[in-house]
């Protein structure tokens, strides 16, 4: 799941100053899920920004809207004929969801609302961890299900650092040492002999986007 959290409100309302009709949309899928962008979160927002409008004597229209997935142009469409009645636009989708309704509405201003902060776990009811850092090249399979990249605070691929202590990590003790806990489930597998294959160095330079940003073409599902 994607992580996101609302922006604070004076930092979107900055940005909506010049503007007295706006769109505020959610979407139905991550951000709901973490409580940040959903239909919930809107309407709570929206009350928000119309409060604070008021109080300053410049009301502002807010309309409300909630798309299913706000990355998919199809539900973008969806919004054609509301966006054309606004002046503006505040997504508190991820950045994928607002550059989607920023492509298709070319002529209409649209923010953000929300800080999109990484690929998650729900732990528990309100706490959620990073989990993965869409690296390109996953190398679970060798590591036990357990992701060194965005566990490890060094990042390293053939750990542990040498500095690791009782099962914690020297650069945030508080956190287990994410090569312990590799190193605990490989043997609970019995698959220790993994860590015999070196993992090679990881291209972290940005060769691998001189192209433009990353892309997946699946010619097959083309029409
Ligand atoms: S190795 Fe880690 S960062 Fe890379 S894709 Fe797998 S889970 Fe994500
Ligand atoms: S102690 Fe463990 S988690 Fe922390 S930097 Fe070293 S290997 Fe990574």
């Amino acid at each position: 799941m994607i992580k996101a959290e609302q922006k604070p409100i004076g930092e979107i309302l900055k940005c909506l100053n010049p503007y007295n009709k706006i769109l505020l949309v959610g979407c139905g899928a991550c951000v709901t899920v973490c409580h940040a962008g959903g239909e919930k979160e809107v309407s709570l927002l929206a009350s928000g920004l119309r409060m604070a409008r008021q109080k300053i004597g410049k009301p502002m229209e807010v309309v409300e809207a909630t798309t299913a997935r706000q990355c998919e142009p199809e539900f973008a469409q969806e919004l054609t004929e509301t966006v054309g009645g606004v002046e503006a636009v505040v997504s508190v989708a991820c950045g994928v969801g607002v550059q989607t309704l920023a492509r298709h509405f070319e002529k209409t201003p649209v923010f953000p609302g929300v800080n999109t902060v990484f690929l998650g776990e729900t732990m528990a009811h309100g706490i959620w961890e990073e989990r993965c850092q869409a690296c390109g090249n996953c190398i679970l399979e060798k590591t036990g299900g357990i992701c060194p990249i965005a566990r490890c605070a060094k990042q390293i691929l053939n750990g542990p650092c040498g500095s690791s202590f009782q099962g914690k990590c020297e650069i945030r003790p508080e956190t287990d040492c994410a090569w312990q806990l590799i190193w605990d489930r490989l043997k609970a597998l019995g698959q220790l002999y993994r860590l015999e294959e070196v993992i090679p160095a990881k291209r972290w330079g940005t060769e691998s986007r001189d192209k433009g940003p990353r892309k997946i073409v699946r010619e097959d599902l083309r029409v």
